[in-house]
């Protein structure tokens, strides 16, 4: 008979508050997959776990197998991310990383690549890499892992490779399309630059410390942002909520128009 108990390293995707002291985790575990756990009474102030039981959070928990969800009963925290938590801005993108890992993980489909991205993209935003950097090679490499790679290399119309013009990116098409098939789309928020194209296919073939290098000034992370937050709304077919949030602290950041 299989044990009853359990560990599995993971890192907490979301929570809900659930009964009177309870919640359930979402957890990303490295081999297991997504899987929902309770945590019983861990909002009692006596509860040995509770600091366990935050939304990023990686940790290696001990896990008993539950007849609907298996029940948390032990954990060992690996990272807080506490640099991490200490910025709005970065505990931000650290919730839109999550936030996607939950829309892309499927249940219970062990996927150690997914786990790794994941915890190397929130490692980097605590080490105080630039969030819009970390964000968008995350972006990509979560879309190459979940099988929605976005084409870089040619025209998914005409199939010819993109010379060194502005081209488009339509992301019901799935990617790049030449300015000879979208002649329409080469100006306004379809225009692909040839230095966003680059810094894609870059950010697509780069580990992290690779990323880091490329140099993003603000019109190119602008551009690069909005063509990959088209792409995953696109898979996603709904918008991403932390999205939203990034958008408010970054207008909030910009000083205020002159008014003269
Ligand atoms: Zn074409």
């Amino acid at each position: 008979m299989a044990s009853r108990t359990y560990r599995a390293e993971a890192i907490v995707l979301k929570t809900i508050d659930f009964g009177e002291t309870d919640r359930i985790l979402t957890l990303l575990t490295r081999h297991f997959g997504k899987v929902s756990v309770v945590a019983k009474g861990i909002r009692k102030p006596t509860s040995r776990l509770a600091g366990h039981a935050e939304p990023l959070t990686h940790a290696t928990y001990q896990l008993a197998r539950g007849r609907n969800l298996d029940v948390l009963t032990g954990a060992e925290s690996r990272a807080l991310y506490r640099a991490l938590r200490e910025d709005l801005y970065g505990i931000a993108a650290g919730w839109y990383i999550a936030e996607l890992a939950d829309r892309f993980a499927p249940e219970k489909s062990p996927s150690a690549p997914l786990f790794d991205l994941v915890e190397s993209a929130l490692r980097h935003l605590s080490a105080g890499y630039l969030p819009a950097l970390v964000c968008r090679w995350f972006d990509l490499h979560l879309l190459d892992r979940t099988g929605f790679r976005p084409e870089l290399g040619r025209c998914v119309q005409c199939g010819s490779a993109p010379t060194e013009i502005t081209n488009a990116w339509i992301v019901d098409a799935g990617g790049l399309v030449c300015a000879t098939c979208a002649p329409g789309d080469t100006h306004g928020p379809r225009a692909l630059t040839v230095r966003a194209l680059k810094s894609l296919r870059y950010l697509l073939v780069s580990n992290f410390e690779g990323a880091s290098l490329l140099r993003v000034d603000e019109p190119l992370a602008a551009e690069l942002e909005r063509h990959l937050r088209s792409f995953l709304q696109n898979v996603l077919d709904r918008d991403i909520h932390a999205a939203r949030l990034l958008d408010e602290l970054a207008r909030m950041r910009r000083p205020a128009p002159a008014t003269t």
